[in-house]
């Protein structure tokens, strides 16, 4: 993951994917340029606020909001296959086949999860956090790739975004006993450090992908607080930490 800025937007990008100029790949937390939300008195306001400069971000993206899929996620494993814009429903994971369809996920400490078979041409993008993960959402993932586009796993590459790190990542024995041990390291207060990172990775593995094709060097979202917003950190609702995937067609804006 490098950071590229744009205008306003500081972007993370993922290099690899610099050989497919049609893919779209792109992550940036939206918040007022200035750092701080004058002006914002109420939650409406807020939000209106963000879709403002959500729609800023995608037209330096040159992408047509009514081109993004968006859905209302709800830490479960369901994924959806879009083959239009707009909202989809209830679902934590999109993939799609068709040219200038984007998908769109937002975080604060989950993992963002994008998917990718150059050969299909899909792409999928996953919100993974701990109670994802759990139900299993990147096996589900990899199986409707397989299942719904004929991908085969040995083909995709995926690629981890910003997301909590074990360095910050405290949970109780409750999460912690639901993972393998190798995912995290008691504290002397009898708590947990999880790594949901690893945990993630090694699903994609077991699931057909080949470790070389998961890129997951990222940075925590707690540790840089200047970079992204974090939910652990206290400034969940004063930001948006967003994520947009799609294969582009030829035509310069989408
Ligand atoms: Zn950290």
């Amino acid at each position: 993951m490098i950071k590229i800025k744009t205008g306003e937007f500081l972007n993370c990008c993922y290099p690899e994917l610099d050989e497919y100029p049609f893919l779209t790949a792109v992550s940036s937390t939206l918040k007022s340029p200035f750092g701080e939300l004058e002006g914002i008195r109420s939650d409406r306001d807020l939000e209106e606020h963000l879709v403002k400069i959500e729609n800023q971000w995608l037209q330096e993206l040159n992408i047509r909001q009514e081109n993004v899929v968006s859905i209302k996620q709800v830490h479960g494993n369901g994924i959806h296959c879009a083959e239009i814009g707009g909202f989809a429903g209830e679902f934590d994971g999109l993939f799609t086949d068709r040219k200038g369809v984007f998908l769109r996920v937002i975080t604060a400490d989950c993992i963002p999860v994008f998917i990718f078979d150059t050969r299909k041409m899909i792409t999928g993008l996953i919100h993974a956090g701990w109670r994802s993960l759990e139900k299993g959402i990147l096996t589900n993932a990899i199986k409707i790739a397989v299942d719904s586009y004929g991908s085969d796993p040995g083909d995709l590459i995926a690629a981890l975004g910003p997301h909590i790190h074990q360095c910050c990542y405290e949970v109780g024995s409750e999460v912690a006993d639901l993972f393998s041990e190798e995912y995290s390291s008691k504290k002397e207060n009898g708590k947990y450090m999880l790594s949901i990172g690893k945990a993630a990775q090694n699903e994609l593995v077991k699931a057909g992908l080949k470790p070389e094709n998961i890129e997951s060097e990222c940075e925590c979202t707690l540790c840089n607080p200047e970079t992204y917003f974090s939910a652990r950190g206290g400034r969940f609702g004063k930001g948006r930490l967003i994520h947009i995937t799609g294969i582009r067609t030829a035509d310069r804006y989408n």
